[in-house]
């Protein structure tokens, strides 16, 4: 197989494993595919399939249930791999869900909810691709949700509505965020708040849930949507972990996915990078190749060290992240994937100019990079609110929201 531009760092047998064998399943996806479900807007279902057939939906889930058991470092290497083969940071989201939407199931399910469900996941069978959080009205503040659920007998009662809510279209399984006690009775912002799986196809047959899909114009081969929940009955049993507790159990294994994300996004950063530097190799103006220009070698240098430092950090994060908790662990997951963000965003626009004015055309990948690129420094959480997590733990500044 062709040598990939990769920022260097040390990888472990098991990291190196999954490298290679992921690499060797994107390798049978070109560039073409990717552009494609970028430009129908289709869902990459047989890419999905492939990977889950390689047992690689269930990295994370424990091998009494069959998955492969593994941990952070391990997923990243993973996600890398998967945005920087071209597929970019929508094929990583295609996966992402999958893969970290049963981590509260792991933690906190019951144990027959367990057994029924995670061997179908990680065999790819079952799909709890699906995750609500975000609401019009509460925004990045998510503790200000209004989605209710209230007992009713054996059953809870859902009304709200949620926005944003992705691949809702190839999931099986939502798992949903509901206040059950409201923000008005409880002392604090993060607690009332409970965690459901939702069966979908369940709440369609009750006439309980509307959807509609977002137009939006990035990743569009993974599709975003605003939910509406009219009287959805969930069984009781459907709670997932303590009933109030559902905010911190969000919070549990934050950290870890935000590294995640960061491989993501060091990934695509990687993918730009190096069409990048091919471009500048080949392209002949004024009788040499423009990559012999300052102009056109410096930002594309300037933005592989970015890359290489945000990587080096997340590698050495992930290590670090699953033994220890806390603030200082939370500043780094959170930096790691701030400054892969922006490496990534330098990176594809370092690409783009290099592209001339093919940087825009579709053939060249590098605008879809671009457009992706941008994405990650608003999700899963905007880079300010990094910057306000890291002014208040590490620099002691007050509380600024
Ligand atoms: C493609 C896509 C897929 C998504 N998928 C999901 C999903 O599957 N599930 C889900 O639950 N959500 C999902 N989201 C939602 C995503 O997590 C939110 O968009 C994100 O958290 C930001 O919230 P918001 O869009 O409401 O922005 P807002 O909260 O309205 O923020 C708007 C701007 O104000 C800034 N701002 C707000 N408050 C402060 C402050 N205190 N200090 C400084 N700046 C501030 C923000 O940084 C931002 O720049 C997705 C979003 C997108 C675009």
């Amino acid at each position: 197989m062709a040598e990939r531009l990769r920022c260097p760092v040390e990888l472990s047998d098991s990291q190196t494993l999954i490298r290679d064998n992921v690499r060797e399943i994107c390798a049978e996806f070109d560039d073409e595919y990717w552009r494609e479900n970028d430009r129908e807007g289709t869902y990459p279902s047989e890419f999905v399939e492939l990977i889950a057939e390689h047992g690689w939906l269930g990295i994370l889930i424990p091998e009494e249930y069959g998955g492969a058991g593994m941990g952070t470092p391990e997923a990243l290497v993973m996600m890398e791999e998967i945005a920087a083969s071209g597929g970019g940071f929508a094929t990583a989201q295609a996966i992402h869900g999958g893969v970290y939407n049963s981590a509260p199931i792991v933690n906190y399910a019951d144990e027959s909810l367990k057994a029924e469900l995670l061997p179908a996941v990680a065999e790819g069978e079952t799909a709890i691709q699906a995750f609500g959080l975000t609401e019009p009205n509460a925004g990045s503040e998510s503790t200000a949700m209004e989605t209710s659920a209230e007992r009713d007998g054996d059953e809870y009662v859902v009304n709200g509505q949620k926005i944003w809510t992705s691949r809702v279209d190839h999931s099986d399984y939502l798992l949903l965020m509901a206040r059950t006690t409201p923000l008005a009775d409880v002392e604090k912002h993060t607690r009332g708040i409970s965690m459901f799986l939702v069966d979908l196809e369940d709440a369609m047959a009750q006439g309980a849930l509307e959807m509609e899909q977002i137009p939006k114009s990035v990743s569009n081969a993974v599709h975003a949507f605003e939910l509406w929940f009219d009287d959805l009955r969930v069984p009781a049993e459907h709670l997932i972990g303590e009933e109030g507790r559902g905010f911190y159990q969000v919070l549990d294994g934050l950290n870890e996915e935000r590294l995640v994300i960061a491989g993501e996004c060091i990934g695509l950063g990687e993918a730009a990078l190096e069409r990048g530097v091919d471009y500048a190799a080949n392209r002949e103006v004024f009788s040499r190749p423009i990559g012999k220009n300052q102009a056109i070698q410096h930002p594309l240098a300037d933005a592989y060290m970015h890359l290489q430092a945000a990587k080096q950090l997340a590698y050495e994060s992930a290590e670090k992240v699953e033994d220890e908790a806390g603030a200082a662990t939370g500043t780094l997951a959170n930096t790691s994937k701030y400054l892969a963000a922006e490496a990534c965003y330098q990176a594809a626009d370092a690409a783009v100019q290099t592209h001339g004015g093919f940087g825009v055309a579709r053939e060249y990948d590098v605008e879809r990079y671009f457009r992706e690129a941008r994405l990650t420094r608003l999700v899963p959480i905007t880079q300010e609110l990094v910057l306000n997590y890291v002014a208040e733990n590490e620099l002691r500044l007050p509380r600024s929201y």
